[in-house]
């Protein structure tokens, strides 16, 4: 018998300087890819976050309208330790985003804001890895997102947000998905796991209902092990993977 290849990923391209990350809940990018944004600020690269809600149906035990803030307050305080000041919210409904023109246009719009080249947003796939059923609002998201980086570059697409001032961007190179079971891109995590550890670890309310384990045992073993098993497939280094999609 012979041992199965495994397929190393490859580098993500680094000859860019704006990324927005688009997804749908707070604690997505902690539990997708900080360690990947905190290596990316760190080389003086400008990362925005924008979250289509505020994760509000999130904790069973907390009305929605106490929950917002406090989501938000832990993304804000996330996104701040691996580098992150913006943060915005596209105040759709957590648990019931609707997958349409709505959405594509308010993450078309952001696109415009923004100006990426670099695109990033969570699996936008049914199920992860085959494994696990995928929620509606993550599919709902990573789809629009796919899409709304052609859309934000079209004039034609969504007229009324020319009327806004948003003229075309079609600077979009390329859209990174985290948390793909076929990713095909990495990222080295060395220098910035210890920083999403204490990224993902500021939605301490979210977690503390989560688990009953310590938070931060739990955290650092969720991402470690997750950086170890993609680093298996890009040197031997821990990483973040990705799969890229170029335009
Ligand atoms: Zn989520």
């Amino acid at each position: 018998m012979t041992e199965p290849t495994i397929t190393q990923l490859q580098a993500m391209p680094d000859d860019w300087q704006r990324a927005l990350a688009v997804v749908a809940h707070p604690d997505d990018l902690e539990y997708g890819c900080s360690a990947a944004i905190a290596a990316w600020t760190d080389a003086g690269r400008e990362v925005a976050y924008v979250l289509a809600t505020r994760g509000e149906a999130g904790i069973d035990t907390l009305e929605p309208e106490k929950c917002a803030p406090l989501r938000e307050r832990e993304q804000r305080a996330g996104a701040a330790r691996v580098g992150v000041t913006t943060v915005e919210f596209l105040d759709h409904k957590d648990g019931v985003i609707e997958y349409g023109t709505a959405l594509r246009r308010d993450i078309a719009a952001a696109i415009r804001r923004h100006r990426p080249e670099l695109v990033i947003t969570l699996n936008h796939r049914d199920t992860w890895g085959g494994v696990a059923w995928n929620t509606p609002d993550h599919v709902a998201v990573g789809r629009a997102t796919l899409d709304a980086a052609g859309d934000a570059g079209n004039r034609w697409i969504f007229p009324e947000l020319i009327e806004q001032g948003l003229q075309p961007w079609n600077g979009v190179r390329w859209v990174a998905v985290a948390g793909s079971s076929t990713p095909t891109h990495a990222v080295e995590a060395t220098t910035g796991l210890e920083r999403a550890v204490h990224s993902l670890l500021e939605h301490r309310t979210y977690i503390e209902v989560l688990t009953d384990e310590d938070p931060e045992t739990y955290v650092r073993g969720f991402l470690t092990e997750n950086a170890r098993t993609t680093g298996a497939r890009f040197g031997g280094k821990p990483a973040v993977a990705f799969e890229l999609f170029g335009r």
